[in-house]
């Protein structure tokens, strides 16, 4: 259909035709591709401008050191993941310190608690455990990695009262020792009859100086294995039955940190380093 406003003249020539009606669409179109070259090139770099920089990069004008700073920290989670060969330590309590508990025929808890401490490591490496014996301040304590620690100690030699009597177990704050703990009481309980004597645990017992010392993530306690006063012919006279019940609830604990898989020490993988282990 043809509007009134057509050219007659134009029938034959619709591209004029059409560059009329929109000429000044075109124009706009036309200006604004010109103003697009013209920035294009104004900002294009003249050629052999990027091997200039790559070669200039060189001198370390253009580039930044591959060095990323990473703050020095202890790694803890290997302890975790790889527990490395089962070891026990045992303090014997007060040794190359003081005599502890002084009984008045000059008994000491030192003493006492040797006979156990000594009978507990050499029953445990009879059974194919490395255990080590340790003094009240060992020097080996700081940082000391093992599976776990006890510290066996005794209760005072003076008479309290009826119920100073029966054995008593604090855990390290830093570690959960639960596990440890009781293990130990259980056995303990069950071999020597003696009650628990929860009710007079110290902050010296749960603060004791080996917890700090130990290696982060080393279950630790300190058992009091009873009073020299009250339960004396027990703790003086029997030491293979306490002994034995230590190594027992020790042996209870080694089952569960091996998850209930005895494994025979032989098997046991070789201190230090191992092939593929080089990290
Ligand atoms: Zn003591």
């Amino acid at each position: 259909m043809r509007s009134a406003y057509d050219d007659p003249g134009g029938e034959d020539r619709p591209v004029l035709r059409f560059i009329g009606r929109n000429l000044s669409l075109l124009a706009f179109l036309a200006l604004s591709t010109a103003a697009m070259l013209a920035a294009y090139f104004y900002f294009s770099p003249t050629s052999g401008v990027a091997e200039v920089v790559a070669a200039d990069s060189s001198s370390g004008a253009y580039s930044a050191p591959f060095i990323k700073l990473v703050p020095a920290k202890p790694v803890r989670q290997r302890l975790t993941q790889s527990p490395g060969p089962i070891r026990i330590g045992i303090i014997s309590g007060h040794k190359g310190n003081d005599s502890g508990s002084v009984c008045a025929d000059g008994l000491t808890e030192a003493e006492v608690v040797e006979n156990i401490a000594v009978r507990v490591v050499s029953t445990l490496q009879t059974r194919g455990i490395a255990a080590d014996l340790l003094t009240e301040f060992d020097p080996r304590l700081e940082g000391y990695i093992a599976t776990g620690l006890v510290s066996i100690h005794a209760d005072s030699c003076d008479y309290i009262n009826d119920l100073a009597t029966g054995f008593k177990i604090a855990g390290s704050g830093f570690t959960d020792s639960s596990a440890l703990s009781i293990c130990i009481e259980d056995a303990y309980m069950r071999a020597t009859g003696l009650s628990y004597h929860a009710n007079t645990i110290t902050p010296h017992m749960t603060d004791y100086h080996a917890f700090r010392q130990l290696a982060a993530g080393v279950p630790g306690i300190i058992l009091e294995v009873g009073f020299l006063n009250l339960d004396r012919p027990l703790l003086e006279g029997q030491p293979d039955l306490l002994a034995g019940a230590i190594s027992d609830g020790i042996w209870c604990y080694l089952d569960q940190v091996r998850g209930g898989v005895t494994i025979s020490s032989a098997a046991l993988p070789a201190a230090g380093p191992s092939p593929g282990d080089g990290q």
